[in-house]
């Protein structure tokens, strides 16, 4: 990485920030009696879940294990079929894999780069049982018409909000809104356990399912069977040890209290960058429309010049070569070998494949400078240019 930079040092297109007080929290817990499932883990949880405004946050080994315990937990299996955009990570749509269930992939809206509603209406059939929304970037789907749809036809709402923790619709966050909302603690997302995840969820039951399912399926953990005084436990279904530490709680809880911080230097980096590139010719920006705020996990724009994947490929170049760690989020899922190998075809969502071909991710984390996105602003223009 470092071979690249010919001015000036590399500059990521995100990362992680951890400070001594993050370092101090990991320690006092490696220091205390519980390495792993101990009160570390209900206090992040807690916190987590009223960050969301959420009821219940359930504390899981990573953001892909929270999407498989919500496709078990809202009973998904073989002959059920998943509405998931196109345009996300592929783990958004391996969820439903999983279980057994069919991915069925639909289309982004061309403006907000959102699942579009129109593509999902079209796709509901009699083996539809869950939609997959997916916060692309940062920026809510439009959830409440999300939610009416899925109560029309009795559908499960899942919430990918892997970009997303601290983005609001309506002034309601992101985590509060859906049946099951998913969040991701790689070090490239907002907030970092190392590796680590959170489903937040709206009933008593659902919550009870999610726990259940991260230990192996066994209703009661052994702390529970010590206060009862009993060494019995039983496994009442096929569960999975998907525990998230004490120890990477520790740093979770610590992180989490600088969020309010973090998200507003995102939010003002995105002001900038939007700034910067309205009349720029040649580029696109995410539209978020009224009422939502994006937490702004990425900052993509799309080159629209009329060779957009020549233009993009050129753009990737000159910048990684300037040291710029630009990136590419995402090719449509389904353009993968494993989803070509079940039978996807190229074309099949039509907006996501313009979309994903004059697609560049800038460098977006609160610990970038404006002297350094000044940089990569005219870095991006210079290549445009030619
Ligand atoms: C990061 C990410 C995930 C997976 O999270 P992990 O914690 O890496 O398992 C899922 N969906 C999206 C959209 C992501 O960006």
């Amino acid at each position: 990485r470092d071979g690249l930079a010919v001015s000036g040092e590399f500059i990521p297109y995100g990362r992680q920030i951890i400070e001594d007080d993050d370092v101090a929290a990991v320690v006092s817990v490696l220091r205390g009696d519980w390495l792993t499932t101990g009160p570390t883990v209900v206090a992040f949880e807690e916190e987590f879940a009223a960050f969301v405004e959420a009821p219940h946050a359930v504390a899981v080994s990573s953001g892909t294990a929270a999407l498989h315990l919500s496709a078990l937990a809202a009973d998904l299996g073989p002959g059920d079929e998943v509405i998931v955009p196109a345009l996300t990570f592929v783990a958004s749509a391996n969820a439903a894999r999983y279980v057994g269930a069919t991915v069925v992939f639909a289309d982004v809206d061309p403006r907000t780069w959102l699942i579009d509603l129109d593509s999902v209406r079209e796709l509901i059939t009699d083996r539809t049982k869950a939609i997959v929304g997916v916060d692309y970037a940062g920026a809510p789907c439009d959830w409440p018409a999300l939610r009416g749809i899925a109560d029309a036809h009795e559908l499960v709402l899942i919430e990918d909000a892997a970009h997303a923790p601290g983005a609001t619709i309506n002034s309601r966050p992101v985590g509060s809104i859906a049946d099951f909302t998913c969040f991701s603690f790689h070090p490239v997302k907002h907030l970092t356990t190392a590796e680590g995840g959170m489903v937040t969820t709206t009933t008593v039951e659902r919550a009870a399912r999610l726990r259940s399912l991260r230990g192996h399926g066994i209703a009661n953990d052994f702390r529970a069977r010590e206060s009862a005084g009993t060494w019995e436990y039983d496994q009442r279904e096929l569960g999975y040890n998907y525990r998230l530490p004490d120890t990477a709680c520790a740093l979770g809880l610590s992180q989490l209290h600088k969020q309010p911080r973090w998200l507003a230097r995102r939010r003002e980096i995105a002001r900038r960058y939007d700034q910067a590139f309205s009349g720029m010719p040649h580029i696109e920006t995410q539209v978020v429309p009224e009422g939502r705020e994006s937490a702004w996990h990425l900052y993509p724009v799309r080159i629209t010049a009329p060779d957009a994947a020549e233009a993009r490929a050129r753009a990737f170049s000159h910048m990684r070569e300037a040291g710029i760690g630009v990136n590419v989020h995402y090719r449509p899922v389904y353009l993968n070998s494993y989803y070509r190998d079940l039978g996807y075809p190229e074309g099949l969502c039509p907006e996501a494949e313009a979309i994903y071909s004059g697609l560049l991710s800038l460098p977006m984390w609160p610990g970038l400078t404006e002297t350094q996105q000044d940089r990569v602003v005219s870095t991006l223009e210079a290549a445009l240019r030619g």
